[in-house]
């Protein structure tokens, strides 16, 4: 970006730094919870409202008939798309709209947007309505500042990023809207903070194992097969020989922080025998079931189907070894890692204007969680897809969570200077 341009664009987002705030704390307003995704019709609206003002076609898509979608709770998106002066690129910011229950422990209404100490608080600042108010801005500021910009901008609002995706970015991606001919270059303005470029995320697999045993009194246990040592003898062999196994895997993505780059399992949950939360005592019985739901986020080396068969190997193994072992297992959830290029176009842009804007040289990592790149990827077949976008990522979906106003304003004059070099350069 000319230097006499970068100022302007940079001046003109400054003077946006109180609106970059409104809107954050609009959005943040906006309860869009999920589950069950509240008010994403409203919310969707209001990005689609903001932007028409500024030039900007809008369409709404609902998407129609995905789990969670009722008149009630509608899977409502949006996407604005300006058109420029010549023909040429797309470059897309997405951000998704929905964000997680509060959960406890608060010091602030986790839907007032207090304001203090140059921070915004509120569920969603960082992860992530900070981001898609940093997207606007930055992309209203270089609008004002270079009217006849080529190529296209395009502004999304997505649904149910936290489940999955598939009533947004999913859904939008099965239908085109996310390859090209229509887009080129995609940003997520996730908060992954404003020195560090994501290119990608690992792999998850969620299952299901169960564990069954046989029901009889509990003070004559031997007269039943109690599923719940079952299933410890498998969390030994976790222990002993899975994790072990896990840790000594190191990816050569720059997965932060640090503890991502092996891969990792988490038990989910585990329960067995009588539900509990009854008042009164529990009758005496050998539990017949047991559960847990394991999720395993592997490396882009690994490869899903060995994934699964290590565990699977684990099972079998106890059910020749161990007396009366029987087990069910069920995939409920995966997702192939996915990584951009280095050299990708919108990773050398998005490097070259944090360079430029905050005068250190961008960190490449890659997110130990998923989020909507797999979409945009796998269905999209998209390939220069990033994440960039204000806030620590450590906060999200913790009480007290917050954004920096710096962060914004810094943000917004990144994403502004690497779409325009990405508008305007050869590809
Ligand atoms: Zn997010």
């Amino acid at each position: 970006m000319p230097v006499d341009l970068k100022n302007s664009v940079h001046e003109l987002i400054e003077q946006r730094r109180q609106d970059v705030v409104e809107l954050t704390r609009d959005l943040i307003k906006i309860p869009t919870v999920n589950p069950p995704g509240e008010n994403y019709a409203p919310c969707a609206e209001f990005i689609g409202d903001r932007l028409r003002k500024s030039g900007f076609d809008v369409e709404y898509i609902r998407a129609e008939g995905v789990p969670g979608d009722s008149d009630k709770y509608p899977r409502m998106n949006v996407v604005a798309r300006r058109q420029g002066s010549a023909p040429g690129p797309c470059v897309h910011f997405n951000g998704h709209i929905d964000v997680v229950e509060t959960g406890a422990g608060w010091t602030v209404d986790p839907f007032a947007a207090e304001v203090r100490q140059g921070k915004v608080f509120g569920r969603g600042a960082c992860d992530m309505k900070g981001g898609i108010a940093a997207a606007i801005i930055a992309v209203e500021a270089l609008i004002e500042a270079v009217p006849d910009l080529p190529g296209v901008l395009e502004i999304s609002g997505t649904a149910d990023e936290e489940s999955g995706g598939f009533g947004g970015v999913a859904y939008l991606a099965e239908r085109g809207w996310f390859s090209k001919p229509r887009v080129d270059h995609v940003i997520i303005p996730e908060p992954l903070n404003v020195d560090r470029v994501c290119i990608g995320h690992r792999g998850v697999w969620w299952a299901e194992i169960e564990t069954h045993g046989r029901i009889a009194h509990g003070s004559m246990p031997f007269f039943g097969d109690c599923a719940v040592r079952h299933m410890s003898a498998l969390l030994r062999l976790f222990e002993t020989e899975l994790y072990p196994a896990l840790a000594s895997r190191v990816t050569e993505m720059p997965v932060v922080p640090d503890g991502a780059r092996t891969s990792t399992m988490n038990i989910n949950s585990i329960h067995g025998g009588q539900e509990e939360g009854n008042d009164g005592l529990p009758s005496p019985c050998v539990p017949d079931s047991c559960r847990t739901i394991i999720d395993r986020r592997f490396l882009i080396e690994e490869d899903l189907s060995e994934v699964k068969s290590e565990v699977r190997a684990l099972l079998d193994r106890l059910s020749t070894e161990r007396d009366g072992f029987r087990y069910t297992m069920r995939d409920l959830f995966e997702v192939i890692p996915s990584m951009t290029d280095k050299n990708a176009p919108v990773v050398q842009a998005t490097a070259a204007a944090i360079k430029s804007v905050i005068g250190r040289e961008a960190t490449i990592v890659c997110s130990p969680g998923t989020y909507d790149q797999k979409h945009i990827d796998r269905i999209g077949k998209l390939k220069d897809c990033i994440a960039y976008g204000p806030g620590i990522v450590d906060l999200a979906h913790q009480p007290d969570e917050y954004v920096e106003i710096d962060d914004l304003v810094t943000s917004a004059k990144v994403m502004a200077s690497a779409a325009y070099s990405l508008l305007t350069s050869d590809q």
